[in-house]
């Protein structure tokens, strides 16, 4: 198609912004904003590995499904164990949002990847993008897409600390002129906090729980720090000394003392990055303080906590959960200026 006619086909292209989070996952659409946030989860027929549906009638589905249906999450950890799963995801996300229209291109996506994926891993991404429809893909690291989505001045000489806490990754980096200095990346996030809260009620009360049940537990009354008002909530399980339904009341100070493993990580991740950042970069983070992002910083009084444990100050980015989708969306917005910060891009897949 001659140049000016494809710029302008172009401009129906409806480019999207896609955060593949462990737990999340929100596509952005250029010009419209957020439009997508469904849980990263698929339904697969064990049988026939068929999939059945992904995203949040995938996650209604977790514990509650017949012994042929399992409700998987692709990405648990960060890294990409099954492939063919993010693909599907990857379609069926991109599905919703594209319209197909004889000679409208196909969409460009840029995709927010956990920092340290492998070569291989970023080239999986792509290529299951390409796969389920993308024209073509770019790639940005996490950490980065939820600077910009925080709103931080990436660009300039100074030193932005981001921290993003998921459900299974917890992502610290330090930017400065547009790229990353220093990341650490655990394997600890929501997830970890969710299950000592599940092995919590079993060792202690015999009561086994689901899942949801743990994470809804940590959303009412998990905290980092101790609470100004004691909160309380109830848990409903299974007694696993009579085999039926039980219920028991938790009070904050009980599931603090519970997650305190996998929270004194995070803070431990985030005081090693501290201690190697460059001290020109750490006296502007004096100044700017602490950003924290992902639906990990919603946890009570994990700001607090940081504070205290690294003397600086610690904001928590305005709609943590939408800061790295936003972060891809600006990129979308603003190509050029935001070229330097992608991981991987069309042209970098075409040369290799
Ligand atoms: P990811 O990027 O890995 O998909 P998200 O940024 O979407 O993860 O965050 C999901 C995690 O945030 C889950 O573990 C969820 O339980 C946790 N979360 C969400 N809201 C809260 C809250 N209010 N308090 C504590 N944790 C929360
Ligand atoms: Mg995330």
């Amino acid at each position: 198609m001659a140049g000016p006619l494809s710029a302008f086909l172009g401009l129906f292209s409806k480019d999207i912004g896609i955060d593949l989070g462990t737990a999340n996952t929100l596509v952005y659409v250029r010009q419209k904003g957020v439009v997508i946030s469904e849980p990263s989860v698929v339904a697969l027929d064990t049988r026939t590995r068929r999939v059945l549906t992904v995203g949040t009638e995938a996650k209604r589905m977790v514990g509650r499904t017949p012994a042929n249906i399992v409700a998987v999450r692709p990405l648990r950890e960060g890294v990409i164990a099954e492939y063919e799963m993010v693909e599907h995801m990857l379609r069926y996300f991109i599905g919703k949002v594209h319209e197909h229209y004889p000679f409208i291109p196909r969409p460009r996506v840029i995709i927010g990847v956990p920092s340290g994926v492998t070569e291989v891993e970023k080239r999986a991404v792509q290529d299951a993008a390409v796969n389920a429809g993308a024209r073509e893909a770019y790639l940005i690291e996490e950490p980065m897409a939820a600077a910009i989505g925080a709103g931080l001045p990436v660009h300039e000489p100074a030193g932005n600390m981001i921290v993003d806490i998921g459900g299974g990754t917890t992502e610290v980096a330090i930017i400065s002129l547009g790229g990353v200095v220093l990341s650490h990346s655990i394997r600890i996030g929501g997830d970890k906090i969710d299950e000592q809260i599940s092995l919590f009620a079993r060792n202690e009360y015999s009561l086994l729980i689901g899942e949801r049940t743990a994470e809804e537990t940590k959303m009412v009354v998990g905290s980092a720090h101790v609470l100004g008002t004691a909160l309380r909530t109830v848990m409903r399980g299974r007694d696993l000394k009579t085999g039926l339904p039980s219920e028991i009341e938790v009070t904050d100070s009980a599931i603090r003392a519970a997650i305190a493993s996998p929270v004194d990580q995070i803070v431990d991740a985030v005081k090693r990055s501290i201690e190697e950042c460059p001290p020109e970069l750490l006296a502007d983070i004096m100044d700017s303080g602490i950003v924290l992002a992902g639906g990990g910083a919603m946890l009570r009084g994990l700001d607090v906590r940081l504070q205290e444990e690294t003397r600086m100050p610690v904001h928590i980015a305005k709609d943590p959960l939408q800061c790295v989708v936003r972060g891809t969306g600006a990129c979308l917005e603003n190509l050029e200026v935001y070229r330097q910060v992608f991981v991987a891009d069309p042209y970098s897949r075409l040369r290799t």
